[in-house]
């Protein structure tokens, strides 16, 4: 069977969720035993997204193989459970950097390099990479912006041209629009559905599915009309409402039909979907047997995106655990050692977030030491780790002022220190130490019976690390190194004795934690807070 190509373009306005409609529809693919990758193409300059302010861009998703990418490419491995890479996010930048650097190398032949064909070649030729590896039966393209956009042509344009390249029977073209509800009409309205899909025609790519966004059902008369003024059938008008949450969303698709209708459209062999495993996940996160509350102390909390895989991750541990997790979104800047009881005092659990920059340090501090003194379970992950280092020194090792030379380079005691090779690094995309790298677990540790291995390996994303030259003195006042990594012999994970769980990670677990497999750490956290909880409550009667 050759590899089927299916777009998916968006309209009216950003914000759809085109992201999780990807996922979801790879996932029931998946679930009828086919292999599908999902990819995104981005139309910023940004050759990635690495060097963006988490307030413009959110997280950005660390792949195993290092790249900076887009966070809806966490969603694609949450819901699909198969690994993503630099080849499933291009951005406009990164095409512009490679045509121009072959233009520079004279690959052009003298040729005068344009957009098309020179950069719609090099877009298509990032989509077949993918199809071309033989490693997937379908491959989505995800791209981003909204139809209309100028900066979204050349996508639309490769796109329609790939239509032609690769055979019509063996692509699909699915756009995602909006039909808004008017309160003063008291009705749906189909109009900028229809405005949408004529500017995608423009280009010349008819869409074959309409998957519509709509706070209410979208009765016969709404479907006929949309196909009609759209050239598409009944059946291919899917309603997406609104779900209380993304995990549903697959579930919701399937009713709908999308995965039927796409099978059909491209002649997929398939089997009927296996979802049981996922029903039974949903289920659970929609009625769990109980809840607890963790406080998520960082810099960037008016903005969830910034921590969009933590937040799934502890969905996803919480579900393991059959409880619910309300996060309590704390912003370091505003914690002192005066207010730190009070703000945290109600939560079960503390997670310090990753973070770059000493704005809200202090405050990060403060919460560790309140989490290790009260003895609250808490998680630190690369940077909450780097401060839970700090903290241990200052206060348990007798290292006055120590701190990370990010934050003081006169520090008496850089406990987090540059690694050497990043010190004479001074372009900032893609120079820190990014992606998988092996950890060995001392046996005996709670990150050890987390994992239940000896060997793990996980996704970095940092310049700083625990000063091997102040290492010993940290050991010897008490504090347990618990993960290594074997090659450079570098602290992956702390951790203190005397405490029901406090674990700091210098790498990012929540990057790989899916639906159908749990992040161990995040399962193990949940259910320390839950004995917190238990504890708690007892000690109340
Ligand atoms: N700023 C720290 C470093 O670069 C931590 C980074 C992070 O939390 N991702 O090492």
């Amino acid at each position: 069977m050759s590899t089927k190509y299916i777009f998916v373009t968006g309209g009216v306005t950003s914000s759809l969720g085109k992201g999780i409609i990807c996922a979801s529809l790879g996932r029931l693919l998946v679930a009828r035993g086919l292999r599908v990758t999902i990819q995104k193409l981005d139309p910023y300059i940004n050759v990635d997204p690495g060097t963006m302010n988490p307030y413009e861009h959110g997280e950005v998703y660390v792949t195993d193989d290092g790249a900076e990418t887009d966070l809806d490419l966490g969603h694609y491995e949450r819901f699909l459970d198969v690994k993503t890479s630099q080849d499933n996010n291009v951005t406009t930048g990164r095409i512009y950097y490679d045509v121009i650097t072959k233009e520079r190398r004279g690959e052009y032949l003298g040729k005068t390099v344009q957009v098309i064909p020179h950069i719609t070649d090099e877009i298509k030729s990032h989509v077949l990479r993918l199809g071309q590896s033989g490693e997937y039966d379908v491959v989505i393209t995800e791209v981003g912006g909204t139809v209309g956009d100028i900066e979204s042509l050349p996508y639309i344009e490769a796109m329609r041209q790939l239509r032609y390249d690769v055979g019509r029977k063996n692509t699909l073209s699915i756009h995602l629009t909006l039909v808004p509800y008017l309160a003063a009409a008291g009705e749906l309205k189909t109009k900028p559905t229809q405005h949408s899909v004529r500017t995608l025609s423009e280009s010349g790519l008819n869409p074959d599915i309409l998957v519509c966004r709509s706070e209410y059902e979208l009765d016969s008369s709404i479907r006929n009309k949309i196909a009609q003024f759209c050239n598409v059938e009944n059946e291919d008008v899917i309603a997406s409402l609104d779900a209380e949450s993304i995990y549903e969303v697959p579930l919701l698709m399937q009713k709908e039909g999308l995965d039927q209708r796409v099978i059909q459209k491209l002649d997929l062999p398939s089997k009927n979907p296996d979802l049981e495993r996922w029903i039974e996940f949903v289920n659970r996160i929609k009625h769990p047997e109980k809840t607890t509350k963790i406080a998520l102390v960082g810099k960037y909390v008016e903005h969830h995106d910034a921590y969009k895989s933590i937040v799934e991750a502890l969905i996803h541990g919480g579900a393991m655990n059959n409880a619910g997790v309300n996060i309590k979104w704390v912003q370091s800047d505003d914690l002192t050692e005066e207010n730190v009881a009070a703000e945290l005092g109600d939560v079960k659990g503390i997670l310090v977030a990753p973070g770059f920059g000493g704005r809200g340090i202090e405050g990060k501090l403060a919460a560790v030491k309140f989490a290790r003194e009260s003895k609250i379970p808490m998680l630190g992950i690369c940077l909450g780790m780097q401060c839970a280092v700090i903290e241990y020194a200052r206060n348990c090792a007798g290292m006055e002022k120590a701190n990370s030379t990010e934050f003081d380079e006169e520090t008496p005691f850089p406990v987090i220190d540059y690694m050497p090779e990043q010190r004479e690094v001074e372009d900032k995309g893609g120079t820190m130490r990014l992606g998988k790298y092996d950890c060995s677990l001392v046996e005996g540790t709670q990150a050890h019976q987390a994992y239940g291995e000896d060997l793990i390996e996980e996704r970095h994303r940092h310049r700083f690390e625990l000063n091997n030259e102040l290492r010993k003195k940290l050991v010897d006042a008490g504090l347990t190194i618990s993960g290594v990594n074997p090659e450079r012999n570098l602290v992956e994970i702390i951790e203190i004795e005397d405490h029901p769980w406090f674990v700091g990670v210098q790498f990012h677990p929540e990057l790989r934690s899916t639906v159908y497999d749990p992040h161990p750490l995040f399962v193990s956290f949940v259910n320390a807070v839950l004995e917190n909880s238990e504890v708690t409550a007892k000690a109340a009667l």
